[in-house]
């Protein structure tokens, strides 16, 4: 039966438990879309170790040897089990959590050891290992490459761990072979020398060997590449043709504000993105344009720059941020600015009342007001404007896409759009992601910055942090706190963030602190951030509410807690906050002490630069492999599958001419040759995996 109809429900081992956390987690519904779930690497059990000769923690490890010791520890749910294991080279501790009634061991008996060993105490050890008396060990088990599949914890629990997941797919390889509709067109395939998609999901899944795992999985990845850059480029020859509201005009507005009331000098990389922008709003196609600037580059200055160019051409811009106490600070800024020039700024966000929005709709209906800024209230409230012909869109991660597509239903046209971010994206992602998007950078500081100095301490140590903030505090500085919060584990990290908040309470009795987490009301948030922003406390612990745009120039010192749960951009996001004004700032990472590899080159890359482009591409280095560790949890904005960012740049390439070709010839793929690949896209975007694409909603 056709693998693309053939619901899992039905496959063998699966049934309906199964298969609704496949829908859920995996968004696996087909056979076929279970057969694209790849593994993210390979473990050659044709190749034996030696203990002496491991020599890092990413790569499970097959060990003939014996037990010489074992021994329990700890009674009832909290006993453990750990035994010795030698193979006359060195010995390596094996030890077990879970299920010990059920581990027997035998002394002096050869066995097949499998599994991943770490460093601790400075002993290498094996978690849960395999082991298998080599009396039954069968030959299959240590022949060729063994996939290792990426699974939720949800998976793992009803038994779909990486070897479950094995199961299920081998027992679809006989319908397999029968073979499934290519999804590329035989000369493509021909002129790209790539293999089958029937014969690259074979050897994806279960290798004849190393040679042909690799032939599928570049075709796969190729697929991949080409669909989206099939989606990109056909969205952007669709957008070429949209009307832009033509703002040629540097008129009275711009010029009063620049002349009388800029506070300083643009710097040149300001300047430059301005002319940038300019460029677009002059030429009649509509804007789509993503700001980059690191944080403290300036955004907020081109944003308002380019709304007062706007309203010298007669239309109105919104400028949306992600959070309240954001949009706050922006109307603040923006209103001290403009005071006296004349042009009307509003403000709109959940907390504005019903008696308020009266007014305010009919001022923006009729005109009078020139900005609006807000938070998503802005998009969810029915607001109409008189002539809405700018969106700028503030720290754009922060926003969904559905979010933002109800902006473009405001005015006849859509409007332009400047989105802006102060999370730089690496060239490959960008291309990838944005394809078609203009991209301006601010790559400069205003002057005279003191760059922020970062160090990292274990908790441990808490003594020396809390000596540190005693002596930024008798300077008269102000100290963020900031603890992780976690959806999965919310409870826990406010216990974390509470028992933070006593602590510092208990330990410096003469300051004040304030405290801010998302689950307050807007109201007692907005108090305490004021309490705050005014000075009258000298500590405000908080969960990552904060992590975006706030502006107290006096904070010199952002302390985060548990770093070791931050990604890479939270924390250059978060060290953003301080910095801000003349006096030299720090940032604090505490952690614990044992720390996992990657995360300690998070660390150490934090504490060795400042510049977000670099943070950016570490990041995505060390995502990259991070994404495969067997957990699914997509660093991107969508999920790449197999191909990957930081490897296939050159096949990205590839793939984006091989689309580029198709669509110059064939720009609707009407023709039969291109029907095949009409119908794939339609099929991703039924799927929802093509949504999450920008070009999706232009
Ligand atoms: P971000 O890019 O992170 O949004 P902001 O727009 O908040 O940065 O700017 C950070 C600070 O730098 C603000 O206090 C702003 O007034 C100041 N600033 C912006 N442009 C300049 C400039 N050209 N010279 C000096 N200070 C500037
Ligand atoms: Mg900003």
């Amino acid at each position: 039966m056709d693998l693309s109809v053939r619901d899992i429900t039905f496959c063998k081992n699966v049934g309906s438990r199964r298969a609704d956390i496949l829908r859920k987690e995996l968004k696996v519904v087909t056979a076929l879309d279970l057969l694209y779930h790849f593994p993210y690497r390979y473990i050659d059990r044709s190749r034996f170790y030696r203990i002496s000769e491991i020599a890092d923690e990413d790569t499970a490890v097959q060990i003939i040897g014996q037990i010489t010791e074992y021994h329990s520890i700890g009674v009832g749910p909290s006993k453990r089990l750990s035994a010795t294991f030698t193979d006359g080279t060195s010995n390596i501790e094996l030890v077990w959590f879970k299920g010990v009634k059920y581990v027997k061991l035998e002394l002096n008996t050869p066995y097949l050891l499998f599994g991943k060993p770490s460093l601790f105490n400075h002993t290498w050890n094996i978690v849960h290992p395999e082991l298998t008396p080599m009396s039954k060990v069968k030959p299959e088990m240590t022949l060729g490459l063994e996939p290792q599949y990426p699974t939720t914890e949800g998976m793992k629990r009803a038994g779909m761990t990486s070897k479950g997941l094995r199961q299920i797919i081998a027992s679809l390889l006989p319908d397999l072979r029968a073979g499934v509709p290519d999804t590329l067109g035989a000369d493509l395939k021909a002129k790209y020398k790539l293999v089958s998609l029937t014969e690259a999901l074979l050897n994806v899944h279960f290798p004849k060997d190393t040679a042909s795992m690799q032939r599928a999985r570049e075709r796969l990845k190729f697929e991949e590449l080409f669909y989206i850059q099939l989606q990109i480029l056909r969205q952007a020859k669709r957008r070429e043709k949209n009307i832009g509201y033509p703002m040629p005009l540097v008129g009275k507005k711009f010029h009063a504000f620049y002349r009388d009331h800029l506070p300083f000098e643009l710097t040149g990389a300001q300047k430059r993105v301005l002319h940038e922008i300019h460029g677009d709003l002059k030429s009649g196609r509509q804007m789509n344009r993503l700001l980059q600037g690191d944080v403290g580059s300036g955004k907020t200055l081109v944003a308002l720059l380019c709304a007062l160019l706007a309203a010298d051409n007669g239309y109105q811009t919104c400028i949306m941020v992600p959070t309240e106490i954001l949009a706050k600070q922006h109307m603040e800024t923006v209103s001290r600015m403009l005071e006296g020039t004349g042009v009307k700024v509003a403000l709109l966000t959940g907390s504005t009342t019903r008696v308020q929005r009266g007014p305010l709709h009919e001022a923006l209906r009729s005109g009078e007001i020139d900005i609006l800024i807000g938070t998503h209230a802005l998009i969810e409230d029915e607001v109409q404007f008189a002539n809405l012909g700018l969106c700028i869109i503030d720290e754009q991660h922060r926003f969904g896409v559905k979010q933002r597509s109800r902006l473009w239903l405001k005015n006849e046209h859509a409007p332009h759009i400047l989105v802006m971010t102060a999370t730089p994206i690496p060239r490959t992602l960008a291309m990838t992601m944005y394809g078609d998007l203009q991209v301006s950078t601010i790559d400069e500081l205003p002057p005279g910055r003191k760059p922020v100095q970062t160090f990292h301490y274990t908790f441990n140590r808490r003594q020396s942090i809390n000596d540190f903030i005693r002596k930024q505090i008798a300077l008269g500085r102000q100290i963020y706190v900031v603890y992780p919060l976690i959806k999965e584990n919310e409870k826990l990290d406010m216990q974390d963030l509470q028992n933070g908040f006593n602590q510092l309470c208990e330990t410096f009795p003469e300051y004040r602190i304030s405290m801010v987490h998302g689950q307050m009301k807007a109201a007692d948030k907005e108090a305490q951030m004021q309490r705050f922003v005014q000075g009258e406390t000298q500590i405000l612990v908080a969960t990552t509410v904060i992590e975006v745009g706030v502006n107290v120039p006096n904070a010199t010192v952002m302390i985060i807690e548990n770093a070791e749960r931050f990604g890479l951009s939270q924390l250059h996001q978060l060290r953003g906050r301080v910095g801000r004004g003349a006096d030299q700032s720090y940032c604090v990472l505490v952690t614990r002490t044992e720390l996992a590899k990657p995360t300690r080159q998070r660390m150490d890359i934090m504490v060795a630069t400042n510049d977000g482009f670099k943070i950016a591409d570490t990041d995505l280095k060390l995502r990259g492999p991070g994404e495969m560790e067997g957990t699914l949890q997509s660093g991107t904005p969508f999920e790449l599958r197999i191909a990957s960012l930081v490897t296939d740049g050159q096949l990205l390439e590839i793939a984006r001419h091989a689309a580029k070709d198709i669509l110059d010839e064939d720009p609707d793929l009407s023709s039969d040759m291109n029907r095949i690949y009409k119908h794939r896209l339609d099929i991703l975007r039924q799927s929802g995996q093509a949504n999450m694409l920008w070009g999706e909603i232009l």
